[in-house]
């Protein structure tokens, strides 16, 4: 991933005229919720300015889950998680996508669209599972498990995923893994490179699974004693957790689900009072659209992902910076596992109630 941005966005604060306000007027009643009048004059403008370079430029915003409200809402075409996001993208006919997002998605939506040009709003936008492992990590861990197949979480890099044999998301990395492991005859999968995600699989099927020592640091901060706490202050309070939370966060919650089965949760049983134990945008987002809903609110924040602003967005889109490339050959390797991932007649979702002791056969690292 590149290491720079170059020099820091000096976009001036754009004017809310009658022209903007005429522009974004329709759009302000799905974020009035969240947003205050006055700030929302201060992002219209951009709001308008985005909306009518994507019409100028044939580009599409592909928004991620945990987007600030204005980005999910107002300027993204597409929103969702990751993988949801790349194959909206794949579908449309546009010449340039822009991903709200971080790097590594940037890169999921070129694997999957190599022909468009993918934009990076601030290429600084990184992941710390993503960084945790390299593609030459990954040939080690094959050298050291021969034999034994590779699912790969989509949180990673091309040159990972290049490596690997099959993806898996949050929502599928159960039936992933054991789909793995009956194609390969194995008793052992590799589960890189979320330690949290691959114990809270662990506790869910009888494979036995090797992991590494990788972890987002949004949700390995989240404690179990966190969970009590939001429980005794909010009397029937609904958990929901991520499955890169630890397992004792996981073992408290009510339900365990990737963002988007998190969302389907709300939507489907709209508990009265309701906790996201995710990155904090998210409940902004899912509040929005469940106005009936409460939501308690712990807030750890993916600083990457708020690396992505309106002015940044505007900014790529005026000066078609950055866009992500990948070696081609690069692009064919990664493509096959996501593909793969993609082709499984999955029918139903991982939901990490767990069955066994969240115990994995070994964590992997760095030498
Ligand atoms: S929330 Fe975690 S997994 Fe997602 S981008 Fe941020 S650090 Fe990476």
């Amino acid at each position: 991933m590149p290491d720079a941005s170059g020099p820091e966005l000096k976009t001036p604060a754009l004017p809310y005229t009658d022209e903007v306000k005429a522009k974004t007027d329709h759009l302000y009643p799905r974020v009035a919720k969240s947003i205050p009048e006055i700030e929302w004059r201060v992002m219209a403008p951009y709001i308008a300015a985005i909306n009518d370079l994507k019409k100028e430029k044939n580009a599409v915003i592909l928004a991620h889950n945990y987007m600030t409200p204005e980005i999910f809402y107002c300027v993204g075409d597409f929103a969702g998680d990751s993988l949801q996001l790349a194959k909206e993208a794949a579908k449309s006919d546009a010449d340039v996508i822009v991903q709200a997002g971080v790097h590594f998605m940037a890169e999921t939506s070129k694997i999957l669209c190599p022909d468009k040009t993918v934009l990076i709003p601030d290429p600084k936008a990184g992941c710390s599972l993503a960084s945790s492992i390299t593609g030459a990590d990954v040939r080690l861990l094959k050298q050291k498990y021969p034999g034994v197949p590779v699912v790969t979480y989509v949180n990673t890099t091309a040159d990972v995923k290049a490596e690997t044999d099959i993806c898996c998301t949050s929502s599928n990395a159960v039936e992933v893994v054991e789909h793995a492991a009956k194609e390969f005859g194995t008793d052992t999968v590799i589960l890189i490179p979320d330690q949290f995600l691959a114990r809270n699989v662990a506790a869910m099927t009888d494979i036995k699974i090797v992991t590494w020592a990788g972890a987002c640091e949004v949700h390995e901060r989240f404690t179990a004693e966190d969970i009590r706490e939001i429980r005794e202050g909010n009397p029937g309070v609904i958990v929901l957790a991520h499955p890169e939370c630890p397992p004792d966060v996981l073992a408290e919650a009510d339900f365990a689900g990737s963002t988007s089965g998190m969302s389907n949760y709300v939507k489907e049983n709209q508990p009265n009072n309701v906790v996201l134990i995710t990155e904090c945008s998210m409940s902004d987002n899912v509040a929005l659209e469940n106005p009936n809903v409460n939501f308690v609110r712990p807030c750890n924040l993916c600083p990457y992902m708020k690396m992505i602003s309106l002015p940044k967005i505007l900014r790529s889109l005026q000066t078609m910076e950055h866009e992500v490339t990948i070696d081609p050959e690069i692009i064919e390797k990664a493509r096959r596992p996501i593909e793969r991932m993609i082709a499984l007649p999955l029918k139903r979702q991982s939901m990490y109630n767990h069955q066994h002791a969240p115990e994995v056969a070994a964590v992997e690292a760095r030498s």
